[in-house]
């Protein structure tokens, strides 16, 4: 059912709904053992839950579909990722508080190590640390102008940053120019129509006044472009499913995903022990709190399959503190699947659990990616039908029709 018509059936109450992604979830086997990075952490947390929650495997795209980070979250909060898109650079502007104005063209930027004049050796340039980017970006900020195009170069973090043209007529229809792969040529910027032109120029010019200002800055010395994209006009979290709504993140994108549909950002630290102190601390302000862990899915891309199970571990330690505070409905999953296996993000559904008094518990009684086939969510349910049945858990929809 779309929001529109979920929204008509919503009713309040003061039930607590958590929503607890652990970015990247889903895994794969890599060693003899056969199992999986969820399967291998110890979670007994996680399995006792389990063993009370409704169950399964959850897609977040579609069949085969790899989902990108936003995509992926937007459709554990109800939003078709097919009708609602929306571009790493909104994304990335959001997370750092960027004010974007209409028309504005944001870009999320990685910096990264050319070599050769345009093969791509690191796309992360080794990770360089937050400082040195701010470095990078004030040297770009200094050297580069783009005449009567207002340009702004901001640090994200680590190696990501974020670039916004601002101009008359600009076009968001650019293709991204990070081949993605190590090894490949830089792709030269493209636009999808006539129309992107002008937008085209003038990243070709940012591009080369980039190269020369960073050509003493090795292996920073140049930077990717991906996700061209204007802000969205989109229905809001808190008015559709009627719920005072707060995200708990440390990383700006997810801040600027849950921004973006008009959630509050709370303020918290970077490790799990901050973000459950914020939840504690917030708890009595909102009806609804995401709370996001990213190293899952950062250490499924490193392919370190360890650190990844001991993330997902300590994430499990955790769990004694939500449920010390009693929410009324409790949604555990991921956005995607990030197994070490691939270091990248994966087609693979992923394990999802949902507890209330009363969602009508099935069989599984271990949190893992083999136990979850047999649950009663499904093996294959479309990720943005969770928030309908969390809303439904929490006693918060009315009967469709009479
Ligand atoms: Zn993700």
């Amino acid at each position: 059912m779309d929001l529109e018509e979920i929204s008509k059936l919503v009713k309040k109450n003061d039930s607590k709904i958590v929503y607890l992604v652990m970015d990247g979830l889903g895994g794969h086997p890599l060693n003899e053992s056969g199992l999986t990075e969820l399967e291998s952490a110890n979670t007994p947390n996680l399995d006792n839950l389990a063993k009370k929650s409704i169950c399964g495997l959850q897609l977040p795209v579609g069949s085969g579909i790899t989902p990108g980070s936003g995509p992926g979250h937007l459709g554990l909060f109800g939003y078709d990722p097919i009708k609602y898109k929306v571009g790493r650079g909104v994304l990335a502007a959001l997370g750092i508080g960027f004010d974007l104005q209409p028309g504005d063209i944001a870009a999320r930027g990685n910096f990264a190590t050319v070599e050769k004049g345009n093969i791509v050796k690191d796309r992360r340039a080794g990770r360089i640390p937050t400082e040195k980017n701010k470095e990078l970006c004030n040297i770009i900020n200094q050297e580069i102008s783009l005449g009567k195009t207002k340009f702004f170069v901001e640090t994200v973090k680590e190696h990501r940053l974020l670039l916004v043209l601002r101009d008359e007529n600009l076009s968001a229809d650019i293709l991204d120019t990070d081949p993605q792969q190590v090894g490949r040529e830089i792709l030269e910027p493209k636009g999808l129509t006539s129309d992107s032109d002008k937008t085209v120029e003038i990243i070709k010019d940012f591009l080369d006044q980039l190269r020369d200002a960073l050509i003493d800055e090795y292996p920073s010395n140049f930077v990717l472009l991906r996700g061209f994209s204007k802000k969205p006009n989109w229905p809001s979290f808190p008015d559709t499913f009627g719920l005072k709504s707060a995200a708990i993140a440390a990383y700006p994108m997810y801040k600027g995903l849950a921004r973006l549909i008009g959630m509050d950002i709370l303020d918290t630290g970077e490790t799990l022990e901050d973000e459950f102190n914020t939840l504690k601390e917030k708890w009595n302000d909102y009806d609804f709190f995401f709370l996001h862990v990213k190293k899952t899915d950062s250490y499924g891309e490193d392919g370190n399959f360890d650190e990844k199970v001991k993330v997902i571990e300590e994430t499990d330690s955790m769990i004694p503190r939500l449920l010390d505070l009693d929410p009324d409905v409790i949604i555990i999953t991921g956005d995607h699947s990030t197994p070490a296996l691939l270091k990248s993000h994966s087609w693979h559904p992923v394990p999802a659990m949902i507890y209330s008094k009363q969602c009508r518990p099935d069989n599984v009684k271990i949190f893992g990616e083999r136990a979850c086939i047999e649950g009663g969510l499904g093996p294959r349910l479309p990720a943005k039908e969770l928030m309908p049945i969390a809303m439904a858990n929490a006693l918060r929809l009315d009967k469709y029709g009479a």
